[in-house]
């Protein structure tokens, strides 16, 4: 009964883990598009993060 109830909440500390992860991942990745690209010293990735910009229509300037 105690292992049972222990392995049931492993199991679903497990799944809320799993769950967020994802979430988590996406925010990092969009801050480091948006913060990290955006204000890069390097023209190069600049220029290729605002084109990306354009392509997907996201109005700028
Ligand atoms: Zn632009």
């Amino acid at each position: 009964m105690i292992k049972e109830q222990t392995q049931s909440q492993a199991q679903a500390v497990v799944e809320q883990t799993s769950s967020k992860l994802p979430a988590v991942v996406a925010l990092v990745f969009g801050a480091f598009i948006v913060m990290g690209a955006g204000f890069a010293n390097s023209q190069t990735v600049h220029d290729a993060a605002h084109d990306v910009r354009h392509a997907f229509a996201v109005p700028c300037h």
